[in-house]
């Protein structure tokens, strides 16, 4: 059994700006992450994902990120920064290292069991992301498709969709992305999304990015599943984006009704032939190895002030609900370190000495 002060779970953007935060805390702590190597979600994602494409990625604390070639790709590029980030902050990351289950101790510390064995610690900073948690969801029929069905977690590329009728799924910008690249080898995309998709002109301004944090924070506060911060923003509008609504690919359907063996059926009835449904429809929060602390409000969700959990102020969520972009998880590192540096290094409040203890009542 290994002792620490601080376990931190996950080595993506919101563990590793824990993990440096910690360092000048003075607390003890280790890094335990379930990858193979460097670079948290990042190294997973698809092969066509470009510097260019991607939203834009906030500095690590201490290091600038170098600006890559647009051309490079985003799980070769951040991944790579990542790991010296890590060799130069002499970051202790044991990898991989796969946590299943967070539990209290009679003594009042957390044991934290993995595959490795165990660790004993007096604060937990959780940074697990949404990554290995693919949110696919029902519909009637959905079992009977005799076609392909994948998320965007495990897409690799427009290759695999060459002459194939495709009904891509979700609002979001991964299904934008997806669709333009698959467009342009498949016999027939389709687009279909939930809610219709507001497109939006101008710059992203900090005070619209705000705006859209305090929507997801609202709903965390409210004891609620948060929503990503990417969904409750519109989509930009991007020369990529009006070239697609031009060629007449982005033109959203509302959302099918049921799926039948080969294809959806909508509302009014009729019948789209497909051979794949690409589920871009998001992530959860990947949390069910602090299932035994018993941290979810009725809610669904787990309550927050800052990235303190409100029902056990040893637990910091970080990159969760609103810090759950490279941005917002840099801070949050920054806020979980502090505030549990305040929390393990508080002196113990004075035992009660005879004099001050009230005479029992006659
Ligand atoms: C396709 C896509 C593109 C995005 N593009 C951008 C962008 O351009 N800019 C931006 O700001 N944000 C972007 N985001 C959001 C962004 O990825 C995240 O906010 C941020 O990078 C997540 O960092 P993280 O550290 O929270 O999670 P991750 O990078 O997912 O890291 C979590 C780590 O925890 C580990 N882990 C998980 N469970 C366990 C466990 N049980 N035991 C041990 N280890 C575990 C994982 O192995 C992983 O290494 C994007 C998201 C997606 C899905």
């Amino acid at each position: 059994m290994r002792e620490t002060d601080v376990v931190v779970i996950g080595a993506g953007q919101a563990g590793l700006s824990s993990a440096y935060h910690l360092r000048a805390s003075g607390l003890d702590f280790v890094v335990l992450d379930a990858n193979p190597g460097p670079g948290g979600a990042w190294q997973h994602r698809w092969p066509t994902l470009r510097m260019a494409t991607v939203h834009g990625i906030f500095d690590l604390p201490g290091m600038r990120f170098d600006p890559p070639s647009p051309s490079a790709r985003a799980a070769d590029a951040v991944p790579a920064y990542f790991a010296v980030f890590e060799h130069t902050f002499d970051l202790d990351v044991r990898r991989p290292v796969s946590v299943s289950a967070v539990r209290d101790e009679p003594d009042g510390r957390l044991r934290v069991t993995t595959d490795h064995g165990d660790w004993l610690a007096r604060g937990l900073v959780n940074a697990t992301g949404t990554w290995t948690r693919p949110f696919w969801p029902h519909y009637p029929g959905q079992e009977t498709f005799r076609g392909r069905q994948l998320h965007t977690a495990d897409y690799r590329g427009p290759a695999d969709f060459a002459g194939k009728r495709v009904v891509v799924v979700g609002g979001g910008t991964s299904a934008v992305q997806l669709l333009m690249e698959i467009a342009d080898v498949a016999a027939a995309t389709t687009w279909v999304t939930r809610r219709p998709p507001v497109f939006r002109e101008g710059p992203f301004t900090q005070e619209y990015g705000r705006a859209a944090v305090a929507k997801v924070e609202e709903r965390v506060r409210a004891g609620l599943p948060p929503r990503s911060v990417v969904s409750v923003t519109d989509l930009p509008l991007t020369p990529l984006v009006a070239e697609g609504r031009a060629r007449g690919i982005l033109v959203p359907r509302p959302m099918f009704e049921r799926i039948v063996p080969d294809g959806v059926v909508f509302a009014d009835g009729a019948h789209q032939p497909a051979d794949v449904i690409l589920w871009c429809t998001g992530w959860r929060a990947a949390l069910d190895h602090l299932a035994p602390l018993k941290l979810r409000a009725p809610g669904g969700g787990i309550v927050v002030d800052g990235t303190r959990v409100v029902a056990d102020p040893r637990v910091h969520l970080v990159g969760y609900g609103p810090s759950a972009s490279t941005v917002g998880a840099n801070r949050a590192g920054r806020t979980a370190a502090h505030d549990l540096r305040t929390l393990l290094t508080a002196p113990a409040p004075p035992a009660a000495s005879p004099a001050s203890t009230p005479s029992p009542a006659r």
